[in-house]
């Protein structure tokens, strides 16, 4: 089956003052993937993410998202895409209900409150106010936000920083399941194992430009196939294993 681009990123620039954020990059996002965009802090990952999601402009370069140039199209751009908001962007004295009513109500679409909290497995804090939800139920909130429009591309801004090691796996779920559904996935994340276990390719960014762009897997291989060896034999399990294993899988915030 032939690929098809959901995201073409050609030439990409963005300088803040005399700084150049994101250097001459090029990618594409391919339709129904989960991409990651992985590297250190400051690499450009969420500039250019935020231009992607017509939330912040470039200096030049070309995007299309799904079909749409950001540049003459931006509105079309916004009805097709579910972006994750920072904590900030949520009332905190408004209920999860209320919330979903008040999204769906910008957006113009009619959902239900219920169903899409049960998409996210919340629907026992429906009459929750935002701020009295833990760090993984806002996440998972906030997840259920990006799917209120029924976009064809979510953005991911790392999902899972601070979580504990069940609600990531549970994170993880949800957003497998929102792929399954036929949504693109793009995100950035820190965590490798994360980026391994869930992304079909990924981009490393350094200093404004894309260094390596494939599969995990190929990376992986590639690099054992030119020689490097781990420092030290790594053992069959990990803490986090321990962890889990001692703890359960089961979400424990519910
Ligand atoms: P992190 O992993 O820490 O989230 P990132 O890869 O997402 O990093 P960006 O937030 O895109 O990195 O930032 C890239 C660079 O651009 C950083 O050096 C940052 O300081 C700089 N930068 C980001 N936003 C602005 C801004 N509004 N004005 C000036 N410089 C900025």
């Amino acid at each position: 089956m032939v690929k098809q681009p959901i995201i073409t990123v050609k030439n990409l620039v963005k300088k803040y003052g005399n700084f150049v954020a994101v250097d001459q990059v090029d990618f594409e996002v391919f339709e129904g993937e989960i991409f990651g965009l992985l590297g250190p802090n400051g690499a450009g990952k969420t500039t250019t993410l935020e231009i992607l999601e017509t939330l912040r402009d470039k200096t030049s370069g070309e995007v299309f998202v799904d079909g749409f140039s950001v540049d003459k199209d931006a509105g079309s751009i916004k009805k097709r895409i579910g972006v994750q908001l920072q904590a900030a962007g949520y009332y905190p004295n408004l209920t999860l209900t209320e919330l979903i009513e008040l999204f769906s109500g910008l957006y113009g679409v009619n959902v239900s409150p219920m169903e899409m909290l049960a998409k996210v497995s919340l629907t026992d804090k429906a009459k929750a106010k935002y701020k009295e939800l833990s760090g993984g139920q806002k996440q998972r909130f906030s997840i259920a936000t990006t799917l209120i429009n029924n976009p064809r591309i979510v953005f991911l801004d790392e999902p899972t920083t601070g979580l504990d090691p069940q609600a990531r796996r549970n994170l993880w779920d949800l957003i497998r399941s929102i792929r399954s559904e036929g949504t693109t996935v793009v995100i950035t994340t820190h965590y490798m194992d994360e980026a391994e276990i869930l992304c079909d390719r990924v981009a490393f960014v350094d200093a404004g430009k894309i260094i390596g762009i494939d599969s995990p897997d190929h990376f992986i291989d590639q690099l054992v196939a030119s020689g490097f060896e781990r420092e030290k034999q790594v053992k069959s399990a990990n803490l986090e294993d321990v962890f889990i294993n001692l703890t359960g899988k089961e979400l424990r915030e519910i």
